[in-house]
């Protein structure tokens, strides 16, 4: 017998979900164009299959082979599956094998090993916004050579950029400062106006700047409970 999926979750997801329609009425954006990603890191395959049954089409993981196993479980269920962590090239061409997109693309060996898969495979390029290199994200100075090596794999589709705030800057700053490096992406990369940005904390200032994809976690889920 399924379970019933318990009511903090489903309250959780009906209040972030109200606020995301508020916040695009407020910046003039139509709720159509906002793909939410609810990020399941550490969370079981059984959350997943909750938020499923409430309607969630879109499940962010970070960590391979976590991502995988989970996907497994849950692979009669019409969800499409983000990845949105660190990625290593030696893991990579596994998640293309599973995954429907990719937010991390920050070099171009990593861009090799996607296509390695021969799969079809939605990909964000990762800007690093901070001076930081472990961050992620590749410096904002190379996006439009990593594109154009995107651009080349037919495997792959090119969908835009994606960024995390850093931890000290003003959020709604740093998701201008990545609109301004979509329009630059936009000039190689016609088709690749999608933004991935928004995170429990922030997704308001991500709307207003445009984002498309929003990745929240904690706010829908609560806390993590899989320990990493
Ligand atoms: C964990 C994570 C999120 C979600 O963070 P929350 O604060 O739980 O909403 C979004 N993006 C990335 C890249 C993450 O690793």
């Amino acid at each position: 017998m399924p379970s019933q999926p318990d009511s903090g979750l489903a309250e959780r997801l009906a209040s972030v979900r109200a606020d995301i329609a508020a916040a695009a009425r407020a910046a003039g954006r139509v709720d159509a164009d906002i793909t939410l990603i609810v990020v399941t890191k550490f969370q079981s395959a059984e959350l997943v299959r909750d938020l499923a049954a409430l309607g969630v089409s879109d499940v962010g993981e970070n960590r391979h082979p976590e991502a995988r196993d989970k996907k497994l479980e849950c692979d009669d269920l019409a969800l499409t599956w983000h990845f949105i962590g660190q990625l290593q090239s030696n893991k990579a061409k596994a998640v293309a094998l599973y995954a429907d997109a990719v937010h991390s693309v920050d070099r171009a060996s990593l861009v090799d090993a996607l296509a390695a898969a021969q799969r079809p495979l939605d990909v964000f390029i990762q800007v690093n916004l901070t001076d930081d290199p472990n961050r992620g994200g590749v410096d904002p100075r190379e996006i439009e050579p990593l594109a154009e090596k995107v651009l080349a794999q037919p495997s792959l589709s090119l969908r835009g950029l994606m960024a995390v705030a850093g931890l000290d800057a003003e959020p709604r700053a740093e998701f201008a400062r990545v609109r301004g490096y979509s329009e630059r992406l936009i000039r190689v990369a016609p088709d690749a106006s999608s933004l991935s940005m928004g995170m429990s904390h922030d997704f308001a200032d991500a709307l207003a700047e445009g984002a498309t994809h929003l990745r929240i976690g904690t706010a829908i889920t609560g806390k993590r409970s899989l320990t990493p």
